[in-house]
């Protein structure tokens, strides 16, 4: 028996013969099934298919780990390294055993974090591999599609790893998290924002979304109210669930950011329209 995977989030089921009924992650108004309908893999089909793990350095204890081909929403998960072991961020939807033994040389992983229920992946075949805790925002808990006993619930600010703190500011969902690493960009500190704050192309600007397949808006409360939250920590660079990031002066993006959508979701510009 396999353990599905659905195509479009790549998060991870439980075993079974045939495959779940649907996907409740796709089914939410921020996700979506395609036209063609719900489908699903398993780690084995995208094995034989050619998917391998591509994993590169981001920046000194930092590393990015993408799927190829491209999986699911396609997120680049970070392994951050630290003295105390290593988190696994925004886990990919596939793993195999090449990667594992890369990221055993790396240090192995003893946390995994999803920011949000759409980046849980193959958060329990992870955890298998390199026996590491789960740690899932309580509130969205029921969003966690393959149970494990090595899921465990954290609240509020929580920090993780030694210089690796939690933080559910909520937003797109109302457990997402951003993570603060204090040692990252050479000790200025590193935001990982999943996709509560998503840095845009030219790096100098962020947005704000419900949902981006969906294009659904967030509040201009609740815009100043995450952005409010996570300038009360120090960091100077943001890394997105993209690869996308901001790399240096990230708090006076970030403020600058929210102050342009709200404006744009108040109304102040509507004469411009
Ligand atoms: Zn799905």
């Amino acid at each position: 028996m396999s353990h599905w995977i659905c195509t479009t989030c790549a998060v991870e089921y439980p075993e079974g013969d045939s495959p779940p009924a649907a996907c409740p992650i796709c089914e939410d108004e921020r996700q979506y099934v395609p036209p063609t309908g719900q489908a699903w893999t398993t780690l084995e089909d995208l094995a034989a298919s050619g998917h391998s793990l591509e994993i590169t350095e981001t920046e000194p204890g930092l590393w990015g780990i993408s799927p190829t081909p491209r999986i699911g929403i396609n997120q680049k998960a970070h392994l951050v390294q630290t003295d105390a072991g290593n988190l696994l961020w925004d886990p990919p939807g596939y793993i195999d055993p090449a990667g594992v033994d890369r990221i055993r040389e790396l240090g192995g992983i003893t946390a995994i974090v999803a920011s949000h229920p759409h980046m849980y992946g193959s958060q329990v075949s992870w955890s298998q591999a390199f026996d590491a805790t789960i740690w899932v925002a309580e509130c969205d808990r029921a969003w966690v599609q393959r149970d494990d006993a090595a899921v465990r619930t954290w609240t509020d600010d929580f920090e993780v790893l030694p210089g690796i703190l939690l933080s559910r500011i909520g937003g797109h969902f109302p457990g997402s998290a951003v993570a603060y690493w204090s040692a990252g960009a050479d000790g200025r500190g590193v935001l990982l924002s999943g996709d509560t704050m998503f840095p845009l192309p030219d790096e100098k600007w962020v947005s704000f979304l419900r949902s981006y397949p969906n294009y659904l808006p967030m509040s201009a409360a609740v815009v100043e109210r995450v952005t409010n939250s996570v300038l009360t920590r120090p960091f100077d660079r943001v890394y997105g669930n993209f690869g996308n990031a901001v790399r240096s002066d990230a708090r006076r993006v970030l403020r600058r950011s929210a102050d342009r959508y709200i404006a744009w979701v108040s109304g102040a510009n509507d004469h411009l329209t």
